[in-house]
């Protein structure tokens, strides 16, 4: 299997070639050249090796068709020690859990930072520790974050020989919980730094790092972030195995509802639907930054200022821009490069926006790729967190409130309808108290980490400081 960019490079490329990579050479993101076909035979043999060897030996079977520059029983043994009970919680890593009528939830929230980026950065670490001890090669990621991301990122790399973790967060802005589970960690590997600003100066001077490339290849700076495409890759297992514990034969559909912020995790099902994965809809669900929902309504992309991106109680979600739109896009208009470019890297540039409403194509979002949207607001989250708990007993998290409010919009009679549940409600307890009065259950490995002692240094918003406190870290 071969990688190509979604703007018209086609100098093909191996898995691990792109693995310690952001961005392509000539901006765009990186796509498989094609999407492997799973036919009828090969889904019932995956649901078997689910249902019978779990979901290490699932993600074996998938990611193999994907990366062939890695030997099996490496690959094998890196799925094995990443997809753990002991790490994910449960034998089936990723359960079903019926909600009402044909609507169930798929915890993908039960890793270490109990969020699921865990699902696809914890696999990351395993692999970068594997290829740079392969290359001889040492890496130390350079990030900016509030909140999951960075968490997902310190929990997956910290211990993990040849690599270094510096991540930047906005000072006092995280959640209390957030703050704790991140400044705990005591690994040598692991330097968390608050900055003096907000989390946009945290992206600047990340940027004005990268953007030093002398700086960047004497020391190696790379990042992990959601465009990276073996995270994408690692999501797509999850929805193979929410399928085979929905159904029990290949001639049934589903459709499956996501959370949605940078387009990262649906854009894994669409991976799978593309695959040959009988997926009815994918359904985005957005906060009050509804980007996404507005281009399946209208058909306009258009980019947000950091004037009109709303912090919401799914911050999560709160995104400008959809980073992995993308890659999507590239499928929808037929793998047209040149297009992609003209659109991405020269009309958003210009004006922050393209407009697909008169083209042919913009019709097969629903027809033939199965998408539908939907948008979530404060009052609707309250009122789901609200509603699920008094009814059922259930305490959902906001981003999964979100997913909820707009799968219901969406049923089908006889088509089970998935929920991705994309953290636990502890994680943002404040916005879970005002809906049910009540405290959200924590884990019993969280009980008092805000009491832990914490490793963090404080720094001004200054690209320097960053820069000399790298270099003096990295002997
Ligand atoms: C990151 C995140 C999302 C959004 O996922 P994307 O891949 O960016 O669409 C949703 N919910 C939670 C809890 C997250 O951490």
């Amino acid at each position: 299997m071969k990688y190509i960019s979604t703007r018209g490079d086609h100098s093909p490329k191996h898995f691990c070639d792109i693995l310690l990579e952001g961005l392509a050479p000539d901006g765009g993101l990186y796509l498989p050249e094609s999407y492997p076909h799973v036919d009828d035979a090969t889904l019932s043999r995956w649901r078997d090796i689910y249902h019978k060897q779990g979901y290490a030996e699932l993600a074996f079977e998938i990611l193999s068709l994907y990366i062939d520059d890695i030997p099996a029983a490496d690959m094998k043994a890196l799925c094995a020690k990443t997809y753990t009970a002991e790490v994910f919680g449960t034998g089936e890593i990723v359960p079903l859990r019926h909600l009402e009528n044909n609507i169930w939830l798929e915890a993908l929230s039960n890793g270490p930072t109990l969020a699921f980026k865990d699902m696809a950065m914890q696999l990351l670490g395993n692999l970068f520790e594997y290829e740079l001890a392969r290359r001889g090669e040492e890496l130390n990621i350079l990030g900016a974050t509030s909140g999951d991301t960075g968490s997902a990122a310190e929990y997956a790399m910290r211990g993990k020989k040849g690599v270094r973790v510096f991540m930047t967060s906005p000072y006092g802005r995280m959640s209390p919980f957030q703050q704790a589970q991140m400044f705990s960690l005591m690994d040598d590997n692991i330097f968390n730094i608050a900055v003096d600003g907000v989390f946009d100066d945290c992206q600047d001077m990340v940027k004005a790092v990268s953007n030093d490339l002398d700086f960047k290849r004497q020391y190696k700076i790379g990042t992990v972030n959601s465009i990276n495409w073996a995270r994408l890759l690692a999501q797509v297992v999850y929805y193979f195995a929410g399928y085979f514990q929905a159904t029990e034969t290949n001639v049934e559909k589903v459709s499956f509802t996501v959370p949605s912020g940078n387009f990262g995790n649906i854009c894994a099902g669409h991976v799978a639907r593309m695959m040959g994965l009988p997926v009815a809809k994918l359904v985005v669900a957005t906060n009050e930054n509804d980007v996404l929902d507005e281009f399946f309504k209208t058909g306009v992309y258009r980019v947000r200022v950091s004037a009109d991106t709303h912090e919401t109680s799914s911050p999560s979600m709160d995104i400008s821009k959809a980073s992995n739109f993308e890659r999507f896009i590239f499928d929808l208009l037929g793998r047209d490069g040149a297009r992609v470019k003209s659109l991405f890297g020269d009309a958003l540039a210009r004006s922050g926006q393209f407009d697909l409403s008169q083209h042919p194509a913009f019709n097969d979002c629903r027809m033939r790729y199965g998408f539908e949207s939907g948008k979530s607001t404060h009052s609707d989250r309250l009122a789901t967190i609200k509603d699920t708990f008094e009814r059922k007993g259930m305490m959902i998290d906001t981003h999964t409130a979100d997913g909820v409010k707009v799968a219901r919009e969406y049923l089908q009679a006889g088509v089970p309808m998935i929920v991705l549940e994309t953290a636990l409600p502890i994680k943002f307890a404040e916005t879970i108290v005002e809906a049910t009065g009540q405290q959200p259950d924590r884990p019993a490995k969280f009980v008092g980490i805000e009491d832990l002692p914490k490793r963090v240094t404080r720094m001004a918003a200054d690209a320097q400081a960053i820069k000399t406190f790298i270099a003096e870290h990295c002997v």
